[in-house]
């Protein structure tokens, strides 16, 4: 069992940094649980030159040299066995079955980068070959392939300590391309950030990597992420939380004298919209479904349903809130979490436009003693206010759902309409209404990055289709996934070479393809030798 010393991870080495001291809690107990210290510049500075250093070496491995690092990075997690599990329970107040189930998911997707890493596919490399006698002009022998870009910040969100944590896809997708990675852990889970960070230290040494491919900075201070972001040397931002969060970490690379892409994924509201005809036949069943999606983890999902559009059916809001109230309340991850949810609901009530329909006896003034363990809530509003005013569309993190009642079809769409950036959009539909929904479709394609039929927006499967991001303020681009083996490309950018000599191209450009890639030839996609 490793023994945990409140150290951070930096250049190879454990330190004790010099900053403040900072505690996590224990959601259940409300246990302060040990001191951990702020990282200061001095460390991000250390970090950060140790990447800068690793890159040559880490960012020329061989596909199988590469691959392999992953692979022991999944080995060394499922190393850490039971003890990574409570660790992270204490923090996070999770479970042990849900964190088990997210530590495969984990280390799942470790290894399918380390699949795609091996074949090399990923570099999307293309070929264009020599025209020496064109006229007018010759054409030169041009190739091209995705390289990786230099050290990565990848900043995790509290919800999912593993799967969007100090090892989850940002870390993992950038040191697949190739890129060093430094990593501001969650001041929500430390002790789990710590064990991640023994578990990749353990897989540098076995695979003989330079130190400086990781480092796990501990803090709670602004001014760290900030100058983790504004380091001269890091060349991209892997960051997933609030758009708060988000929006700052944007801001402080838009002003870097030399900017530099943030990849962020921030909040959403998930959208569902129930035609009038579905909830005539089925009202209640997916009313007491949608309670089962809203509360699933205490509502701490990025794609938590948070704005349902209906035409006006009182038996579904009546059966959704009777739901919710029977729905077992459950743990927020921390208390700033949790006061954030009460905050968010309340402004929503004293908007004057929004009804709390669940209201009983659970009221929000008896719950801001126990921000931890806040009601359900079923709010609801009419369109011709959601159309008013923006703030309705607020995320309320936690296990609240707003409705919105239309009066008729065009109001319907009018929600569609004036609907900000989101990562889902749910339409739950009978076959009748496909002309509605084939013009539903239309406006939702522009905001939104994935269309749900008949299903929930909670549970995002981890495979190559996945699209997990959208249109601002649900990430800072729209273009880019967070989930799935594509999250690569977010972390490389094409280098072309112009009539470069066989032996200085990269391996995967050469004319022998001796990794057997699919490549873009001339304009064909083959795997075939030149
Ligand atoms: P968070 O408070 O924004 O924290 C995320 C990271 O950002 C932390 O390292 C945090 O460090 C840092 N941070 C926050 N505010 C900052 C600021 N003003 N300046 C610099 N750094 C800042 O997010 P969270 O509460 O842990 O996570 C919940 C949110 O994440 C929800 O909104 C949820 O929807 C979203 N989320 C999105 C996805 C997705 O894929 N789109 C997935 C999971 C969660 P400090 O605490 O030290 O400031």
């Amino acid at each position: 069992m490793y023994k945990l010393t409140q150290q951070s991870y930096i250049a190879g080495s454990w330190v004790t940094p010099q900053g403040e001291a900072f505690n996590a809690q224990n959601p259940a107990t409300q246990e302060l649980l040990a001191d951990h210290n702020n990282c200061l510049e001095v460390d991000v500075n250390n970090a950060m030159q140790a990447a800068q250093d690793a890159y040559p070496v880490f960012s020329q491995l061989s596909p199988e040299k590469h691959a392999e690092f992953l692979i022991t990075i999944a080995e060394e997690i499922e190393a850490l066995g039971d003890q990574l599990l409570t660790v992270c329970d204490k923090e996070s107040g999770l479970g042990l079955p849900r964190l088990t189930g997210e530590r495969g998911r984990t280390t799942g997707q470790i290894k399918a980068f380390a699949e795609i890493v091996k074949n090399a596919s990923w570099t999307q490399a293309s070929i264009d070959t020599a025209i020496p006698d064109r006229a007018p002009l010759p054409k030169p022998d041009l190739r091209k392939m995705l390289k990786p870009i230099g050290p990565v910040a990848v900043f995790g969100a509290s919800n999912f300590p593993f799967a969007f944590g100090t090892l989850g896809g940002d870390t993992i997708s950038a040191l697949a391309a190739g890129n060093p990675v430094v990593v501001k852990g969650h001041p929500s889970h430390p002790a789990t950030n710590e064990l991640m960070a023994y578990a990749i230290s353990n897989a540098i040494a076995r695979c003989e990597l330079p130190k400086g491919v990781f480092s796990l900075l501990q803090g709670n201070a602004i001014p760290l992420s900030v100058q983790l972001v504004c380091h001269p040397f890091t060349e991209a931002v892997g960051f997933t939380g609030s758009l708060g969060g988000g929006r700052a970490i944007m801001d402080a690379a838009a002003k870097r004298a030399k900017p530099i892409p943030v990849y962020a994924e921030m909040g959403s509201v998930n959208p569902m919209f129930f035609t009038k005809n579905t909830l005539d036949k089925s009202g209640e069943a997916l009313a007491q479904a949608l309670a089962g999606s809203v509360c699933m983890g205490t509502g701490q999902f990025c794609t938590s349903p948070g704005v349902i559009v209906i035409q006006k059916n009182d038996a579904f809001v009546s059966t959704l809130a009777e739901t919710m109230n029977a729905n077992a309340k459950g743990l927020m991850l921390n208390a700033g979490i949790g006061q954030a949810f009460l905050k968010g609901v309340g402004q929503f009530i004293t908007s004057g436009d929004v009804e709390w329909v669940n209201k009983n006896e659970t009221s929000l003034a008896s719950s801001i003693d126990n921000a931890l363990l806040p009601p359900n809530v079923v709010l609801k509003t009419a369109a011709s206010a959601f159309l008013q005013n923006p703030q309705l569309q607020n995320e309320v993190f936690g296990p609240a759902t707003l409705v919105v009642e239309c009066d008729d079809e065009i109001e319907f769409l009018a929600i569609a309409k004036v609907l900000e950036g989101n990562l889902t959009a749910s339409i739950h539909a009978v076959d009748e209404d496909n002309a509605l929904v084939k013009e539903l479709l239309v406006l939702l394609e522009q905001k939104t990055g994935r269309i749900i039929f008949n299903g929930f927006p909670t549970g995002v499967e981890v495979c190559g289709s996945q699209h997990h991001g959208g249109p601002y303020p649900a990430s800072s681009n729209g273009a880019t996934t967070s989930v799935g083996i594509d999250a690569i490309h977010r972390f490389t950018r094409f280098v072309a070479y112009q009539n470069t000599p066989q032996q200085l191209l990269p391996t995967e450009l050469q004319d022998t393809n001796p990794y057997n890639i699919v490549r873009r030839v001339n304009g064909e996609f083959t795997a075939k030798a030149i």
